[in-house]
């Protein structure tokens, strides 16, 4: 395993540094910029950030050039992230086409299809949702009961998708869908490329304790998709749905779990908030746990780049991508709800509160167990790295 970057490798840090630094725009602060269910004046500074980084060439890194991309390497992406991740600003407005439809579309789509969709994902035109989990088929997503049936040119849609991410932002829809009922259900799986404009299409948010609305329920009635919007081959779909979400666990772990900031965070709460009288910092407890917190995400940053090493001798992302979903997220949940100890009952206040602490902490602390269920739970992720990586029986 690698520990040290190149020089060639500094240089490009301090490339993206400076320009990150320079361009970023001022009040453009997570977390309330990377919630995806906020206002409209938000959303819109998203969509202008997410331009301004396309524009400058940091979308899709690692993407071709002939789609947008800067055909930079793996190790490149990473750094950029990272600078991303110290300046506390978020990835654009298109994460899921930027880190799953768009990889799934390179590896599964026509040449006509990358040529029609891959450019727009990358630039924030066209915004993609991910149409898996079902009421019925969250865990188990081979369970998933949307029918499609071949009429002529079209497929014809029925059915309904739920906690679907930006929905009522979207464009498109990366949707799964079942296309052979009578046949073991791996296999009668297809995915289809979905404009949310068609006819039959109904997207009704789901307003969560938060307070954020950014997930949906989707109901397709009588939807006629064309049949060049198949993606992969008929009945395939359960194969191009495990590579879209190894992609987006890859995404979770390394783009979105932002331990070592939130790391910061906590350190500043302890800096800045008292405890029996005395600063926070010099309570023992509150030293030793987040000594504690620190050496986790130390354990997680060497984990990682044991991973990073092995995609940079081309491997390709294995079943790995569970351990980096599951500690990134376990820990950052762990924090944020010890924020509350640091911060008492200064937790409860509304962000727009007189007397409400800097950072937005009552929503974080509300949204954050969703941060173990979103891209599959912690319990399967467990169950994952069980059988494949440790080589036990199945449960
Ligand atoms: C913030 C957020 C955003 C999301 N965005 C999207 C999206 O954009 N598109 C989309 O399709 N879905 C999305 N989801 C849905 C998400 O993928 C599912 O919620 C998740 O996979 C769990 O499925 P479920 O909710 O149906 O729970 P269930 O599968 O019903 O699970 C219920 C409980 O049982 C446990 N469990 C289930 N099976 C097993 C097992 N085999 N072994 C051990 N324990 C098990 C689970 O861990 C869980 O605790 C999102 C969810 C969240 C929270």
């Amino acid at each position: 395993m690698d520990f040290q970057y190149s020089a060639e490798q500094e240089a490009y840090r301090a490339k993206v540094r400076a320009w990150l630094e320079a361009n970023q725009p001022g009040k453009l602060e997570a977390p309330d910029a990377d919630s995806m269910g906020g206002d409209d004046p938000q959303w819109r500074r998203l969509k202008d950030w997410h331009k301004r980084l396309y524009k400058g060439g940091w979308m899709g890194l690692t993407w071709p050039k002939e789609y947008g991309g800067q055909q930079a390497s793996f190790i490149e992406q990473v750094i950029f992230q990272q600078e991303l991740g110290r300046l506390n600003l978020p990835f654009g407005c298109n994460v899921l086409g930027v880190i799953m439809t768009g990889p799934a579309l390179m590896q599964w789509g026509t040449e006509a299809q990358k040529a029609r969709y891959l450019e727009p994902i990358i630039s924030g035109e066209e915004i993609w949702c991910e149409g898996m989990s079902e009421p019925g088929a969250g865990s188990d997503l081979a369970n998933i009961q949307m029918r499609a049936v071949l009429d002529g040119d079209n497929f014809v849609v029925n059915g309904q998708k739920v906690w679907t991410t930006v929905a009522h932002r979207a464009q498109f829809c990366q949707l799964f869908v079942r296309t052979d009922p009578d046949v073991p259900k791996h296999k009668g799986m297809s995915a289809l490329l979905v404009d949310m404009k068609s006819p039959g299409v109904t997207v009704k948010p789901l307003k969560q304790i938060s307070g954020d609305a950014e997930f949906n329920e989707i109901f397709f009635e009588d939807v006629r998709v064309p049949k060049e919007n198949l993606l992969g081959p008929v009945n395939m779909g359960w194969q191009v749905l495990v590579s879209t979400l190894m992609h987006e666990r890859i995404g979770i772990g390394e783009t979105l779990g932002g331990s070592e900031q939130l790391l910061r965070h906590i350190v500043d709460l302890a800096r800045q908030n008292h405890l029996n009288g005395k600063p926070a910092y010099e309570d023992p407890a509150v030293r030793q746990q987040i000594a504690q917190f620190a050496c986790e995400v130390a354990a997680k940053k060497y984990s990682g780049m044991r991973s990073l090493t092995k995609r940079l001798k081309g491997q390709p992302p294995g079943a790995e991508a569970s351990i980096s979903k599951m500690v990134s997220t376990e820990l950052s949940q762990r924090m944020v709800k010890y924020a509350t100890r640091l911060l008492g009952e200064y937790a409860l206040l509304e962000r727009k509160s007189p007397f409400a602490p800097d950072g937005d902490w009552l929503r974080r602390i509300l949204a954050c167990e969703s941060m173990t269920i979103a891209g599959g739970t912690s319990a399967v992720q467990r169950n994952m790295i069980g059988e494949r990586i440790l080589g036990l029986p199945k449960g």
